[in-house]
């Protein structure tokens, strides 16, 4: 292992790349008197965003955050907008059979297309890139796993080819056993993804409330009453908990556990391989290493995971993990001069089968909830916004029993 992962003295530790994009206002209001609407969004993370984007088309919306708007794991993303689900489709057949896998895995594709449609529509501007992406055989799964993987998944429609080691040598230099190419990624600005959504849902009529905690949900046959921490109710048919890592108090959370992850950005401009730029770089490890270039020229690099869920907070690992990163990095792409620059660290979802749960949590279905968005999160909050709008708008969503909370 190389030791030459350079971390500058004045490395912004702690501090996520997003935070300092340019065009992060959102409109907020403090909450000071009652509130009676058709639809309560709690979290102004980009799962609100889309939640709020999506039916404030044809609903009367609250957002409430109890931070300001983007201030959850959303700032933390690194944004790699993918349809390839963390558990591989071979894998998420076995548990939830393969009818049920290929559905998640064909959902999470056109969900990759819906975002782009949604932002390119809407005129966002979040240096949304169309991306490819490089799954590199691992010590979870290898070769051969990786090889019916690019079977199961071809079987399907879906665009991806098996690249064998001495190929993946010649095109990328990248010395592995073999790996998946695919094509119909994305990656983008979190932050200013979930900024541009909540100005449209405001342009909508939507209002974004904050602070303002959100303490219960008390659900009676009309409707839902929130209490909330600024002694003023907020009333409202229907609730949707967008709460991220933060399990909303009352609301069950089977099999959904929450871990911590590390990211690390390089300074402006550098120096990479070409073919960097239009890919989504990621291996079938645990614990696992992931990257892609930003906009201005910074590689982004994440991963580290640890099954805790709280070893985000500590700064003395934030340090190690990134110099771990870097250090990871440079001996898969020698020759990388990584300048650490900016280094974070943020909660991070998971479940049992690396599928969100999306869905009501009351008899009556008042109060939906979107928890467990792992490694696709953002993925995840784009078919969250269609499960949840067909329910509300009475067209169930065929989908909607993958996600079942
Ligand atoms: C390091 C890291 C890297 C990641 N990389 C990727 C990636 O490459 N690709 C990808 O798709 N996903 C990635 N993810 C996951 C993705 O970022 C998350 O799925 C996504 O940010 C979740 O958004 P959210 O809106 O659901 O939650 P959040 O952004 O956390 O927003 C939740 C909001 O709810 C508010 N809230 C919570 N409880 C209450 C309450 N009781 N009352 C009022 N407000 C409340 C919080 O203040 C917060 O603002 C990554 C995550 C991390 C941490």
């Amino acid at each position: 292992m190389t030791t030459s992962a350079t971390i500058k003295r004045d490395l912004r530790t702690g501090r996520s790349l997003w935070a300092d994009s340019a065009g992060l206002g959102v409109p907020i209001k403090p909450l000071t008197q009652a509130l009676s609407v058709d639809v309560a969004v709690v979290g102004a993370g980009i799962s609100g965003a889309f939640m709020a984007h999506e039916l404030s088309r044809d609903h009367s919306v609250a957002v409430l955050d109890r931070r300001r708007p983007l201030m959850g794991s959303t700032l933390a993303s690194t944004a790699m907008l993918q349809w390839e689900i963390d558990l591989p489709l071979t894998e998420l057949a076995e548990r939830i059979g393969t009818a049920k896998a290929r559905r998640a895995w064909l959902r999470s594709f056109d969900a990759v297309q819906a975002l782009e449609k949604i932002v390119t529509d809407e005129g966002i501007r979040c240096g949304l890139a169309r991306k490819r992406s490089l799954y590199l055989a691992g010590d979870a799964y290898g070769r051969r796993a990786l090889e019916a993987e690019t079977v199961a998944r071809a079987a399907i429609g879906l665009d991806s080819r098996w690249l064998k080691a001495a190929d993946l040598r010649d095109q990328f230099g990248v010395d592995r056993t073999g790996a998946i190419l695919s094509t119909g990624s994305l990656s983008g600005d979190p932050a200013q993804m979930a900024a541009g959504l909540l100005r449209r849902a405001e342009k909508n009529g939507a209002k974004i409330w904050s602070p303002v905690e959100v303490e219960e949900a008390l659900v009676d046959p009309d409707g839902v009453t929130l209490v909330t921490d600024a002694g003023v109710p907020v009333r409202a048919e229907r609730v949707v908990f967008c709460c991220g890592y933060e399990f909303p108090k009352g609301v069950p959370t089977p099999g959904a556990s929450v871990a911590s992850s590390w990211a690390v950005a390089s300074k402006s401009r550098t120096p990479c391989p070409s073919w960097l730029k239009d890919m989504l770089v990621w291996e079938a490890s645990d614990p696992y290493l992931y990257m892609r270039m930003g906009r201005d020229g910074r590689l982004i690099v994440g991963g580290e995971d640890e099954a805790s869920a709280t070893a985000h907070e500590d700064p003395d690992k934030l340090k190690r993990k990134c110099r771990a990163l870097v250090e990871k990095l440079e001996t898969l792409l020698p020759g990388v001069e990584f300048e650490a620059d900016y280094a974070w660290a943020a909660a991070f979802g998971e479940s049992v089968t690396g599928l969100p749960q999306i869905g009501p949590v009351d008899p009556d279905g008042r109060i939906h909830a979107v928890m467990g968005v792992g490694g696709n999160g953002i993925t995840y909050s784009v078919i969250a916004s269609q499960i949840v709008a067909g329910a509300l708008r009475g067209r169930p969503d065929p989908d909607a029993d993958l996600y079942r909370v």
